[in-house]
């Protein structure tokens, strides 16, 4: 009989929970479909520069980060904590005063809201600190935006700064997203840093990838269905196993396990453009608060490495799937956000049709990860559409992995002994 585990998918879910069960003696064999690990988390380098694969942060909040990864040597980079808001020709700066307290004036001042909006903002950003984030969790829950205007958060502040924020983040402008995510997410941005991995996000998932004996990853690999013995792969192997983990994305994951129905999912566009220097000098997500663009930022600034030479990386995403043929308006609101993009240059567009699952309420937080015996499931759509929801379910999945596994050994040592 096979003694390993197979994990099917090479993302931060599945990787997390190869780790854990190498880290428990059990030998795995991770299978990825693509030809690189890291899933919806990779970066390519194109002319020399690092592009990831659709715009999007790492925040040192996630609990899971500190219980899996080793933090120092990804080398964060961190963005400014607060948003420039861009707002027909007007910037105006929004940062988070216990960061930036020379910002505090500016920031409460600023033509974001009426001074009762702000007043509501700081009393739930502090709610949302002081508490533990079971009572978050725990919380009645509605759309993102009946919330705040529970809040008592009026059009003002939700059109110029909250929707357009949150549109960046939640990959949707209506503010459906249960509210409990909403929660759980502000209180990540408010207590945590963001920023990038001086190599780029893939850097996250090449760490645990490489935590794994050398062997443990087929690349090129796709399964085309869970049998009774184990996979088998597209190719036609059959690879037996004494327990599956499904570790891929939430489609593909509902097409190879029965019961599991897939979330829909949220697109986001991301354009990259090389400038001969930064228009800001200032590592700072600029947002858009009329939606044309969702979120831009000159990457260098935070990240000198993502250049190869100097030159300034500019990432602006767009919700939706576009391509190259929208360069040009999307350039023509840049020229207005920045002042100008003389010299500018398009360097890559980057379509994510299935960015984010869906949240809606109402939102489990924690979906079962055991689907029948010996037969498991793990990625964000499991928890909650994040690079943390991604690392809790691989760890989860390997959890009840060891647990079972652990089981069936005894059950057979009381049965062996039993043997007269
Ligand atoms: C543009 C973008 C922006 C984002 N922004 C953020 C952000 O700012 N903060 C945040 O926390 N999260 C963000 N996310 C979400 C985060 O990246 C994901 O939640 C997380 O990476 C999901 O990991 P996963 O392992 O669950 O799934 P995936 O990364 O999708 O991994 C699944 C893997 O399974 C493989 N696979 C699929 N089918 C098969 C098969 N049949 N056989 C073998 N292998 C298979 C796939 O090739 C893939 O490698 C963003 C995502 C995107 C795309």
């Amino acid at each position: 009989m096979a003694d390993n585990v197979v994990v099917v998918g090479a993302g931060m879910a599945g990787l997390a929970c190869a780790v854990r069960l190498r880290e428990n003696g059990v030998p795995v064999r991770v299978l990825e479909a693509s030809d690189g690990v890291g899933g919806r988390m990779r970066t390519d380098i194109v002319d020399g520069f690092r592009l990831d694969r659709g715009f999007q942060v790492f925040n040192t909040a996630y609990p899971e980060v500190h219980r899996i990864l080793d933090l120092p040597s990804l080398q964060l980079r961190p963005f400014a904590s607060g948003v420039v808001v861009y707002d027909r020709g007007r910037r105006e700066r929004v940062m988070l005063p216990w960061r930036h307290p020379k910002y505090t004036l500016r920031t409460l001042f600023a033509g974001i809201g009426t001074p009762r909006e702000k007043a509501a903002l700081a009393a739930m950003t502090a709610r949302d600190l002081a508490g533990p984030p079971s009572r978050i969790r725990a919380a009645t829950e509605r759309s993102t935006e009946d919330e705040l205007r529970q809040w008592g958060i009026s059009d003002t502040m939700l059109d110029k700064l909250l929707r357009p924020f949150l549109a960046a983040v939640l990959l949707e402008r209506d503010l459906e997203t249960s509210s409990r995510y909403f929660h759980l997410l502000w209180r990540s941005f408010a207590s945590g840093t963001i920023g990038v991995p001086a190599l780029g996000m893939g850097a996250v998932p090449a760490q645990l990838a490489d935590r794994l004996p050398g062997g443990t990853i087929s690349l090129e690999t796709p399964v085309q269905e869970i049998t009774g013995e184990g996979v088998r792969t597209v190719a036609g192997e059959t690879i037996p196993a004494r327990a599956v983990v499904v570790a891929a994305d939430p489609t593909a994951a509902a097409a190879l396990v029965p019961g599991i129905e897939a979330p829909a999912m949220r697109p986001v566009t991301t354009f990259y453009h090389v400038a001969p220097s930064s228009p800001l000098r200032e590592p700072v997500q600029i947002i858009d608060a009329e939606g044309v663009v969702a979120d831009t930022l000159v990457l260098t600034d935070a990240a000198p490495e993502y250049s190869p030479d100097g030159r300034a990386l500019i990432s602006t995403s767009v919700l939706g799937v576009h391509g190259d043929g929208d360069e040009p308006w999307v350039r023509d609101r840049l020229e207005r956000i920045y002042g100008h993009t003389n010299g500018w240059r398009h360097l890559a567009t980057y379509p994510v049709a299935e960015a984010l699952p869906a949240m809606p309420p109402p939102l489990p937080l924690r979906r079962p990860v055991r689907m029948g015996r010996g037969r498991y499931v793990c990625g964000d759509h499991r928890d909650t559409g994040s690079i943390q929801g991604a690392m809790v379910s691989g760890r989860r999945a390997a959890q009840a992995v060891l647990d079972d596994l652990r089981a069936i050994d005894v059950r057979k040592r009381l049965r062996a002994m039993s043997k007269p």
